[in-house]
């Protein structure tokens, strides 16, 4: 592969952090750079944030969603249209997940629908233990809408916002910010790294300090082991931190370089049968990755016509999330809406959209996809 979808992109300082690291002998998951990491990005996301370091955004969920009290039985409420990581951790607390569409507005989570299901969950008794709402592609949910439905009956939210760090929801919060909890990553292919870590984000000192201990495998102060409930190995490493303190530094750099693709993806492609995701009106998507469908029955080509014709030329594309509900290990899983995640699925592709991409290899993009429309 030449073009990659979404590769690591170092700003120069993270070495030095990470020789920093190394001269305080502090490689473990314990130091300064983790402590610096985590109150740096507590910093960049709003005021009264506590963060947590963890070695991926999908352990960071586990710790979120356990923390919310998910258990043996329950039901969480989520989006369809996500990464396996997203949802995976709901198995691991023997709870079980019931998918919703997105809003074709915003190709987030649909409020309406989650406010319909917890009117009728009351009805019969079953609300859910927990609601995910799921940012996607760099575009934040509608997340004040279902704060608030999930409030009114005492439902937590942990958000997934692995994939929107740098965005800005309408009301000015930074995404990662809200709910109960939010999760981050910065897994290699997301708009920042540490070459794999995440962090839960709360507002609840006590949360907080909980998810620290339990990361740290539930060690009850006591100079020996001592265990009173169960925990996990998923403190991120001070090295990994260092890098992560070296990206902070250059993500609001990432986040321009991010929607200029975007931009220039969005003039270059417009033709009857080409989408974009909507921007959002207020607030700031960041357009991690940036999403086209292609209606086959107006541009005579699919998406995986321009995905294989991609592929040919060395180039990464990736069909959008193929939703939950339609993935074996989760056959059978209740679903609520009317596919339009199904839709995006079929018709969606993420081009390169990385903040290192070049302007040449972003035409060399531009002009094979422009040759495949016109061909067809
Ligand atoms: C990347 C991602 C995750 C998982 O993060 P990891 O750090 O890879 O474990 C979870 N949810 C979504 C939506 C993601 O894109």
């Amino acid at each position: 592969m030449r073009i990659f979808l979404s590769s690591p992109h170092m700003a120069g300082e993270e070495l030095k952090n990470v020789e920093a690291a190394f001269a305080t002998g502090c490689v473990a998951p314990l130091g300064p750079q983790l402590d610096a990491f985590e109150a740096r990005v507590a910093a960049y996301l709003g005021e009264g944030l506590h963060c947590v370091a963890l070695s991926s955004g999908t352990a960071a969920l586990h710790l979120g969603l356990r923390l919310a009290g998910v258990g043996a039985g329950d039901e969480v409420w989520m989006s369809s249209a996500t990464f396996a990581g997203g949802v995976f951790p709901v198995l691991y607390l023997g709870a079980r997940p019931v998918f919703f569409d997105l809003d074709p507005a915003h190709w987030t989570l649909d409020a309406g629908l989650i406010e319909e299901a917890l009117a009728e969950a009351v009805r019969t008794g079953r609300l859910p233990r927990a609601i995910v709402p799921t940012d996607l592609y760099g575009r934040g949910c509608d997340l004040a809408r279902i704060e608030a439905a999930a409030a009114r009956h005492g439902v937590p939210v942990v958000v997934d916002a692995a994939e929107s760090l740098g965005a800005r929801l309408a009301c000015g919060r930074m995404c990662g910010a809200g709910g109960d909890a939010s999760v981050l990553s910065f897994n290699g292919n997301k708009i920042i790294t540490t070459s794999g870590g995440g962090m839960l984000v709360t507002r609840d000192a006590d949360a907080a300090a909980r998810a620290r201990f339990l990361a740290l495998q539930a060690r009850e102060p006591a100079p020996h082991y001592e265990h009173a409930t169960h925990g996990y190995n998923y403190r991120l490493s001070n090295v990994c931190a260092a890098i992560g303190l070296g990206q902070m530094e250059v993500l609001e750099q990432r986040v321009r370089e991010r929607r200029a693709v975007n931009r220039r993806y969005r003039m270059a492609l417009q033709r009857p049968g080409l989408g974009f995701m909507p921007d959002p009106a207020a607030g700031r998507a960041t357009h991690w990755l940036t999403v086209v469908t292609f209606a086959p029955d107006l541009l005579g080509v699919t998406r995986e016509d321009v995905r294989k014709r991609l592929l040919a030329h060395g180039i990464e594309s990736r069909p959008v999330w193929k939703p939950m509900h339609l993935q074996p290990v989760f056959a059978g899983s209740h679903y609520v809406g009317c596919g339009f995640d199904e839709s995006l699925f079929r018709d969606g592709l993420c081009l390169p959209s990385g903040s290192n991409l070049s302007r040449d290899q972003q035409d060399e993009v531009i002009d094979l996809v422009l040759d495949m429309l016109d061909a067809a």
